[in-house]
């Protein structure tokens, strides 16, 4: 771990700026999920019991600069004091911070509301980042999830103060390090999803480090076509086809072995029970759409996990939402589940329909660890340093 963490610090007495991800989903003004809430607590109940004093710096939607009242964090004070066993002060404004009152000064932990209020949050507007800087002593990041984007509270401000990572982003980066930094291998990527064209610096990265790379879901139909096989009226990019043929020369070179699916499910229409049958991947009927890989795929599949150290996977093996065509995506996981409980596999997966396909096929919990960060996840793959991670301190 190249990065602090609250080991590192020394905090008794100080004020903790600690940048969280509590941007969780609302229904009908009542917080419907609060799982993100839930994570973070760790975090905060540490820096409490080292002595410092927190104060929760979090974005909640897309309110763009401006103070826009449906878009309020202290709809998760009440679920985050439930996480944390402990009342929490909300905080409206920066001034109440800047000049505290005797109860604020008294408080143990601060949420500070929705940060993207301020206009130069998004900006990274310097000045902005180092009035944010002056509320403390010390930053935490704890929000990997936010950390792609350059922002003052993610990034601006953790050139100002001493900072470190906190619990969730300790894990993730550790997670991640163990996937892609420095697994053990043979390494697996299972890379799947609707297209090629929202992956393809993924897929460019991927097949430099990793010994497999097994190509599912929609984007598996583009890399057949590329191969001059006939798809049908399956879903496929076909002005994608000189790409996905780079990759595949990239990947010769690299040693990668690319696996693409053998054999496939097709059906006439996109609908939960479709008729459907399976045939080999270079047969779809003109007037049938691929909507899944077939149970010999499955099979390679597995003997390649079963064959691998580390899986790092991101995107379902076809239309996983609609049954039967979810049955690749989870005989997969539960292959890898079942290796990662018997110890004998890291598996780590990410991505928005990652976790819900993931959960679906009741493997999550399985998993070595599954992030539950959208794009800083996929730019990771994509083997980009986060600007939130680059910019924390080092360990000496
Ligand atoms: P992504 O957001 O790129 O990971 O893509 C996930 C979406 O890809 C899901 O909604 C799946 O239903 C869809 N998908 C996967 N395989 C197929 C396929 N063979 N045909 C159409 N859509 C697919």
């Amino acid at each position: 771990m190249p990065w602090k963490t609250l080991d590192e610090m020394d905090l008794k007495g100080k004020r903790v700026l600690v940048r969280v991800d509590i941007n969780v989903p609302v229904e009908n003004g009542v917080v419907s999920d609060a799982t993100r809430i839930d994570r973070i607590a760790p975090t905060v109940l540490d820096i409490l019991a080292k002595g410092g004093k927190p104060v929760l710096v979090a974005h909640f939607g897309r309110p763009k600069g401006k103070v826009v009242l449906d878009m309020t964090l202290r709809v998760c004070l009440k679920p985050l004091e439930r996480a944390l066993g402990r009342s929490v002060v909300f905080v409206e404004t920066l001034e109440a911070i800047e000049h505290p009152t005797d109860e604020l000064n008294a408080a143990d932990v601060i949420l500070l509301e929705n940060i993207r209020f301020h206009a130069g949050e998004e900006k990274n507007d310097p000045e902005f980042a180092a009035r944010l800087a002056a509320l403390g002593d010390i930053y935490c990041n704890d929000a990997f999830s936010a950390a792609h984007r350059a922002h003052a509270s993610t990034e601006g401000i953790a050139r100002l103060l001493p900072s470190c990572a906190g619990r969730l982003m300790e894990a993730e980066l550790k997670a991640l390090e163990a996937a892609l930094g420095a697994p053990q291998r043979p390494v697996v990527a299972v890379v799947g999803g609707a297209k090629v064209s929202t992956k393809l610096e993924l897929l460019g990265n991927l097949v430099e480090k990793v010994d497999h790379l097994i190509i599912g879901g929609g984007m598996a139909n583009t890399f057949l076509a590329a191969k001059g096989i006939n798809v049908g009226k399956s879903l496929c990019e076909h002005d994608m086809a000189p790409t996905a043929q780079d990759i595949l020369a990239k990947a010769a070179k690299t040693g990668c072995a690319i696996h693409l699916p053998v054999d496939v499910v097709v059906a006439s229409e996109f609908k939960a029970g479709a008729e459907n049958k399976v045939v080999g991947a270079a047969e779809c009927p003109e007037d049938m759409m691929i909507l899944d890989a077939g149970p010999e795929s499955i099979k390679t599949i597995s003997q390649v996990f079963e064959n691998a150290k580390t899986l790092i996977w991101n995107g379902p093996l076809g239309a996983f939402e609609i049954e039967p065509f979810d049955t690749a995506t989870n005989a997969a996981a539960a292959a890898a589940a079942r290796l990662s409980v018997a110890g004998k596999l890291i598996s780590v997966a990410g991505g928005g329909d990652t976790v819900a396909a993931l959960n679906k096929a009741g493997a999550a919990e399985a998993f070595t660890y599954v992030s539950t960060a959208g794009g800083a996840f996929l730019e990771w793959m994509e083997g980009k340093l986060l600007p939130g991670v680059a910019a924390l301190d080092l360990a000496a």
